[in-house]
This record gives C-alpha cells, structure tokens and sequence, in this order.
C-alpha cells in the first residue's frame, strides 16, 4: 500500500494514468490536502470505481494517533504512528490569537545536542514528504480546527534536523503552502536549523521555502561546539556568514534561538558576545530557558537571569523569551523523545 499523502499534482496526474480525465487529479489533491479527507472512499465526487481502484492500492496516509498527553496548559503532545509502525511526536499549542503545531522532519534526530533529549535516541529515518504534511492534518483534525480560515502556525521544530531531510522538506512545504493544497501562509511556517552551512544555502535559493530560524545557542565558537558537536564541521563564523548572505524576502527576518544553560551559557558577556555575533543580521532572537529532562546534564536559569540576558540582547535586537509550553508532558522544546508517561 503506498501513500497517496505526499504526491503533488504531476505525481497524481502520472499515478492515473491516460485513462482519466486529467481534472480527477486536481480534484484527489484538493480532497487530500484543501478538503483534508482522511478516506478517499468518502469523497463522492468522485466516481466509485475511481475511489475503488485508488483504494485496492493506496492508502491516504494520515499517521494515526497513537497516545495523546495533554497538558494542563492546553498543549498536547501526540505520539503519531507512521506505516512502518515507527513513531513521532508533533506538538499542538492553542493560544487566543493563533494556533500553532510543531511537526517532526524526522524519526530522532543525528544531531548530537547536549540539552536536546531527541539525540539520546539517534536518527532512525527521514520522514517522507507525506509524513510531514500527515502531521499537520492528524493534529488539525484532532483539534477540530476548520479548514478554511484559521490562523494555523506550523514550525518544524519537533524531532529531527530538517535542513538533513531537505528534499522531502521542501516538498512538503510545497504542499502545504500551496493555495490548491493545504493554504497556509508562506509567512506562518518555519523551519529550525542547528546550522547545517551549505543547506542553508539550498534553501536560500528555492522560490517556495518556510521562514529560517537558527538555533545559536552559545555566543563563542567553544561553547558551541561542546554543545553542539555539528559546529565541528560547520563553524560558526561561517554559519554567520551564510545567514548575512542569505537571500530574505521583503517581509522576512532571521529568527536565533538560544537555549539558556545556567551557568553555561547565560552570562551578560555571553549576552553582549550574541549582540556582537548578530550585529548587522535583519533578525530577532528568541531565548529558550532549558526544559528540563532526565539524563540531560544541565539546569534552568532563574527567572531573573533570563530576563537580564534579555535586556541586554534586547537593546540590539528584537528579543523575546519563549514560553515554556507543556512541560508536565514532556512536549517542551527538547524533550521530545517518545516517552509515554511524564518521567
Ligand atoms: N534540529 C533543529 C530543529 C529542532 S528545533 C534545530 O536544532 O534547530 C528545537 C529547538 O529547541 C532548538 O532551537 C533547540 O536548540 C531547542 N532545544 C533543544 N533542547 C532543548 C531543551 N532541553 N530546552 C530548551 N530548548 C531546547
């Protein structure tokens, strides 16, 4: 059985076939992805025997929701199963104004981050471009969002490095940004990088992209590569340097996040040091306080040291402190590593 979630209108005009009239593909994509049906026998639009030769050999391949951990804050963490029986997480966070879901790029993550639980489980597979929209769907059903008009953010923040699953990446964001296909705004998805230098610039060169934000999280070449061994190979003046000559659009800045390690990372020389780094960057910077995990070797800064590294950012440069959301569920930035009880 393969996935029909994940084709695009060419893929689904091939899959046909010249025995049908070229139309039927726009009308299964618009059923897959703009009327988001799970069940393509539902859509009785199209005619029966169609459905029926679809059904013999695809299925639509939404990931089935496997556990659902809601937090007391409204957050809710989904252990999504995908075909093979393998799992990921994707993240769902109600707030007044907006909506936001946090999808994976790919099952674990090869990048070896200190504070990060997901690289205690190592990279089992990339997603498929399916897989990836498939997460949105599930949880936006879930939640009984409807499908036209509503103020959806989608970050690809959750397991995984996306710049590594590039391809299928790029294919996804296709389909979601797509006015025909899912209908988000180019402005309302995201994708998070620990900084993988010659993709970031394949990026910069695609007509449809997300918005590009840059896991810093450490203000000298050193400290960046003890916490994040990637910086090996990809050195930080050069990561700068990619992101002053990344091509952004007239709306668009640069987002840095910085996961603040007390103690580690969260001095006010560490705060003048990312001003330095950042000086003449069209960007913002959004701190992250640690979430806390079993087996992760560092603590939370005080409140007050958060709001002090700020102050001193924030003279610079737009910053702000994300809010820890669902916590008690390990569904928090870097804590997701498919557990299935709060530990
Ligand atoms: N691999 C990508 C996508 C993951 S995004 C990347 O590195 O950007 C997840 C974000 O959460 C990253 O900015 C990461 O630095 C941050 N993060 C990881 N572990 C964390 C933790 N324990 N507490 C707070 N933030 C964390």
């Amino acid at each position: 059985m393969s996935a029909l979630l994940g084709l695009e209108i060419q893929e689904l005009e091939q899959l046909l076939g010249p025995d049908h009239p070229r139309f039927r593909a726009r009308q299964i994509y618009a059923a897959l992805y703009r009327e988001r049906h799970p069940d393509l026998m539902q859509v009785s639009t199209l005619p029966l025997a169609l459905r029926r030769e679809l059904a013999a050999g695809h299925a639509v391949g939404w990931p089935a929701v496997e556990r659902r951990f809601d937090s007391t804050d409204g957050t809710r963490r989904y252990l999504l199963a995908l075909a093979d029986g393998k799992t990921v997480e994707a993240v769902w966070m109600p707030e007044e104004e907006r909506q936001t879901v946090c999808i994976s790029t790919q099952v674990g993550c090869p990048v070896d981050c200190k504070f990060c639980m997901t690289a205690l489980l190592g990279l089992e597979r990339n997603l498929t471009a399916g897989e990836i929209v498939g997460q949105v769907l599930a949880i936006a059903a879930d939640n009984r969002l409807a499908v036209e008009g509503q103020r959806l953010n989608v970050v690809m923040m959750g397991q995984g490095e996306p710049l590594l699953n590039l391809a299928n990446v790029l294919k996804a964001t296709r389909i979601l940004l797509d006015r025909a296909g899912c209908g988000l705004s180019p402005r309302r998805l995201t994708l998070s990088t620990a900084g993988i230098i010659p993709k970031i610039e394949e990026l910069g060169r695609e007509p449809v992209r997300p918005k590009l934000a840059i896991s810093l999280n450490a203000s000298t070449e050193e400290a960046r590569r003890e916490l994040m061994p990637i910086t090996r190979k990809y050195h930080l003046k050069d990561l700068l340097e990619a992101c002053r000559a990344y091509p952004l659009r007239p709306w668009e800045r640069l987002t840095f996040e910085y996961v603040l390690l007390k103690g580690v990372n969260d001095s006010e020389a560490d705060a003048r040091r990312v001003v330095k780094l950042l000086a003449n960057l069209n960007c913002k910077v959004n701190l992250i306080a640690l979430n806390p995990g079993p087996e992760i070797p560092f603590e939370t800064p005080d409140t007050e040291r958060v709001l002090a590294f700020q102050q001193i950012v924030k003279r610079a440069v737009p910053c702000f402190i994300r809010k820890p959301r669902g916590r008690d569920v390990f569904a928090a930035c870097g804590q997701l590593r498919k557990v299935s009880s709060p530990v």
